[in-house]
Parts: C-alpha cells; structure tokens; sequence
C-alpha cells in the first residue's frame, strides 16, 4: 500500500512542476521561468491550514526573488494592523521568528513606535500602537499582483508599454471606486476572498482594452496606514491597483485625488 502511496504522490509532482514549464515570466514578460510558479500571494500572509490551493503563475528567479523580499519585510509587518479573525493567531504563532531573524528591522520598529489612546477609524477607546511603514514595498507588490491575476484570471500577459500603478486609498476614494469604476458595465469581474479575509479583492478588466484593468484590495481586512502619525486625517485601509496606458491611468488618478481633496 504505501509504495502505491508514494508513486502517486511523484507523479502528482511532476504534473506540478510542468504546469508552468516554458511559459513566459507574468512579471517581467521577459524571460522563461525555469523554476516552479510563484504563489500571487505568498504562503507567509497566511495561517499554516489556509495554505492549500493558493494562487500560482510562472515567474522567473530574478522576478521570484525581488518579490519575496518585499513580501519577508510585509509578512513581518503587516500582521500587527491585522482586523480580521486570523489576526491574533498570525501575530502570535508567525510573526516572533520572523523578528528573530531580522534584528534590524526588530531594532527599526522598537525605536519608532508610538501610541495612540483610541482607535481613530471607530473613535473606540484603548490604547493603540502605531508602527513605522514602508509603503513603498507595499504598493510595489501589488503592482507584481495585478500582473499575476491579469494572467490566472484572464490569460493575458501585461505587456511592458503597459503601465501599472498602485496607491493606497482612502475610504471615500473606496467609495468612489464601487460607484463609478465597479459599477461599469462589464462582463470580466473577478471577486475573490483568500483565507479569512487574509486578503480581498475585486476586479474588472475593461473590454475594449484588455490591457487595462483596475482592482481594489483589502488585506487582513482592511489594515489602517496613513501619512501622518496622529491618524486622525486621511487614513487608508485599501490599495487601488490598476493597469493601461499613461492617459487611461492619469485620468484614473484625476478622479480619485480630485474627489479625495473634496
Ligand atoms: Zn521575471
């Protein structure tokens, strides 16, 4: 029984590693990958029983690894903003060796701490901790993201005149999104939910240019970040990533910053 057992798992293996022999990089467009795909979402985002069936696409190593070290320093961090069930299981069972092993980030997030006495998104009292951010690595990986679900969901590869660009986005610029982008008549929508609300997303790609597609994420459901350390003015708690050329994007980018400064 067990040599039965075994030949059947290596053959499920092969069939694996084949899945995304010879196909093209989704990030970079460029080179063949040559290893096994790259999970969109990285396993470390989530709890160890909600690892199964994640997403995978063909990258690259060069691509491969550029994006694991943005997604070393997220899942670090990122879990103490956590809003949703998993939240306090990921920072206690994840997150201490992850800090064991990076003593300089450890060092850089002790020193740069701070509290605030309630939370600002609900106005509850309590004390909250804010931690320094790197939004920079943060909107970067969902700009390797949306390149990846463009491929799983829709089989097209983001050409490299294309432009992808992703921003945080305040609760009004998430509002203005659901009426006037999401409601667009428009047969490609993707909704997808990943863990318990490790991570939430939508989509849609517009039909007349495939190439340009627009996507709203929530991670941990919905972690807060803002630009100014009391929180108390613009906060985001989603990410806006979208794809097309530099007119399409600008005109994009027009609406949420003119109606976020409203
Ligand atoms: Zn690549």
């Amino acid at each position: 029984m067990m040599e039965s057992f075994h030949l059947l798992t290596l053959l499920s293996r092969n069939k694996m590693s084949k899945k995304f022999h010879n196909k093209t990089c989704v990030y970079c467009n460029q080179r063949k990958s040559i290893r096994q795909g790259d999970h969109v979402f990285a396993r470390k985002f989530f709890l160890e029983e909600e690892r199964n069936n994640l997403i995978k696409v063909p990258a690259c190593d060069i691509c491969n690894n550029e994006k694991s070290k943005i997604e070393h320093y997220l899942t670090t961090v990122l879990p103490f903003g956590g809003r949703h069930i998993d939240a306090k299981t990921n920072l206690s069972v994840n997150v201490p060796s992850r800090l064991n092993k990076n003593k300089k980030l450890t060092r850089h997030l002790e020193g740069n701490r701070g509290y605030l006495d309630c939370d600002p998104t609900t106005g509850e009292n309590g004390r909250t901790l804010t931690l320094p951010f790197d939004g920079e690595k943060y909107v970067k990986l969902f700009e390797f993201i949306l390149k990846a679900l463009v491929w799983h969901h829709w089989g097209l590869y983001i050409s490299q005149d294309t432009i992808v660009y992703s921003t945080s986005l305040s609760k009004f610029g998430e509002e203005l999104f659901e009426k006037h982008i999401f409601s667009l008549r428009c047969e490609n929508r993707i909704i997808n939910v990943l863990g318990k609300n490790t991570f939430r997303y939508t989509g849609i790609q517009i039909p007349e240019d495939k190439q340009t597609t627009l996507w709203l994420f929530e991670v941990y459901n919905g972690f807060v970040t803002a630009e100014d350390t009391s929180f108390t003015k613009e906060y985001s708690d989603c990410t806006l990533a979208m794809s097309g050329d530099k007119k399409t994007i600008d005109s994009f980018m027009e609406l949420f910053t003119r109606n976020n400064k409203k």
